[in-house]
Formats: C-alpha cells, structure tokens, sequence
C-alpha cells in the first residue's frame, strides 16, 4: 500500500471555534476530575495540538487532532477503545453497523495477566439457557479467573482467559485424550448434521481446527472484535493550529533576504574606496 499523502479532500473542516469550545470543555472536566498535580502530565495544552482531516479506506473523512504538527496522522499510533491498545501504524477505528463478524486470529503474544473474582451465579437459569444445562454449568461458589492480554497475529489485542490459576505461556497449552478428542470429533460432526444451525459456518470451521490440534486448553486462537472495525488512513489534510498562532510565512517576508555574492563584493569595494579615501583626508591633516 502506498505511503498516504498530503491533500486536498472532500469536505470541509469543522469550525475551529467549536472544536476549540469541545476541548476545553474536555480539559474542564479533567481538571474536576484529576489531582492538580497530575494536570500538567495528562492534559493536553491547547495550544500545541494540531488539526487534521484523515480519509480512510471505508470512505469516511474524520477530523483528529495530534500534539505539534510534525508527526502525519498516519505515522501516530491510534487507540481502539474497549481495551485503549495501540493499533498498528496507519489504522484507526470507524465503526460501521455493517462490518463483518469478527475473524479468529491465531494468538501471537501473552501479556499482561490479572485475576477476577465473580460472584456465585444465581440458580434460577441467565437468559433461555436449559435448566438442566445451567445445573452443570453454574458456579455455585464465587470463583476467580485469570485472563490474560494477547496480542493477536493481526496485531491487535484481546484478552483470553487461561484454563486454571496457575497456568502461565511457559506451561503451553494441555491438549485432551486423543481417544476423547476422537469421540468428540464424532459428536461434533453428528450435531452439525442433526442441527446445521448449531454453528455458523466461522466457529464450525474453528471448532474443526481445535479438534484438529488435540483440543488445546487454553485456546490458541481468539476472535479479533477490532479488525471488522479498523480502517486504513489513505490520505490526510492539514488544517491547521486548534489556536492560532503567528504564521511563520509573514515573520520570514519580513526578513531582508540574504544578499548575493556579487552584491557583497560590491558593497566590499565600496567600503574599501570609503575607507582609502579618508586615509588620505587624514594624511593631508597630519
Ligand atoms: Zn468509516
Ligand atoms: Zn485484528
């Protein structure tokens, strides 16, 4: 893909005053709600923040803003929003209704770990689920979880869910019997063929690549719920300062621009025959 380039694109840029009046009402809020002494490290001061308009590959033209106006919009690194991750160089998010089921992606990286603790789940079934289905699911006790940030071959982030406490990437994953995995895949296929509904086409075809692998616990592939919604930057527009500022331009045309070197030399020669006559006019007084 090509380098994404500097231009004019479709549309207009927001007024400046109400993007302005946004982003002080955002810095006020901060403000109520941060420590004094924390101000000057997460707010960002106004006047350095640069507008810009982006175009990405949905079609869709969004107005970001970034610190100073050196870094293109492509070149910074955007967050998606439900876990604040970086997303690759060049991609941001721009949600459309009608993306596509998330993909599976096959588990790259494990990161950072935390644990939760749930409470006990009522006895009375969630949602439809069978009760006789919720008596052997349900978790009569609390219980606590450990999950786990990955990073994901499309590089994006999720998190995934380790099969005990105790397990770390180091374990690897425990596969299953393959007697067991063997049954399982024969009551897979026979529940597809009762019930062509059980499963969407995606996770039968996830179901049959667990199965191929010995079932491993945990999962080495998670769907990935930002790629249906991440975008390419295409193309971007500058627009200009969010406070304005004394343009360069006009400071530089008011500068005398630098002479030529034949217009030094004859101001040299000049100065030199200045200089030649009043040594003589001084000669003459002596
Ligand atoms: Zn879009
Ligand atoms: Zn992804």
């Amino acid at each position: 893909m090509s380098t994404p380039t500097p231009q004019r694109l479709p549309g207009r840029a927001r007024p400046r005053k109400e993007v302005l009046g946004e982003c002080e009402a955002e810095v006020a809020r901060m403000r109520e709600r941060l420590p004094q002494v924390l101000w000057a490290f997460v707010i960002p001061d106004l006047a350095l923040v640069f507008r810009w308009r982006v175009q990405l590959d949905c079609g869709c033209v969004l107005e970001v803003l970034t610190r100073e106006d050196e870094t293109p919009p492509h070149e910074v690194q955007w967050q998606e929003h439900a876990h604040g991750s970086d997303l690759p160089h060049g991609q941001m998010i721009c949600w459309h209704d009608d993306s596509p089921a998330p993909p599976y992606r096959v588990i790259d990286e494990w990161g950072e770990r935390r644990e939760v603790t749930f409470p006990a789940d009522p006895v009375e079934p969630r949602d439809d689920t069978d009760p006789k289905v919720w008596s052997l699911i349900r978790h009569d006790e609390p219980h606590t979880s450990a999950f786990w940030r990955v990073k994901l071959a499309c590089g994006h982030s999720e998190e995934a869910v380790a099969p005990s406490l105790d397990w770390t990437p180091a374990s690897g994953p425990h596969r299953a019997d393959p007697q067991r995995v063997q049954q399982m895949s024969a009551e897979f296929e026979e529940a597809w063929r009762t019930n062509p509904e059980l499963q969407t086409q995606r996770d039968r075809e996830h179901t049959r690549r667990m199965l191929a692998d010995g079932w491993p616990s945990p999962q080495l592939e998670r769907l990935c719920y930002t790629c249906p919604q991440v975008r390419m930057i295409m193309a971007y527009e500058r627009v200009g300062w969010l406070v304005p500022r004394p343009r360069k331009t006009e400071t530089r045309a008011r500068v005398t621009p630098r002479p030529s070197r034949s217009a030094l030399e004859r101001r040299l020669q000049r100065a030199e025959a200045e200089a030649k006559h009043l040594r003589a006019e001084l000669d003459q007084l002596e």
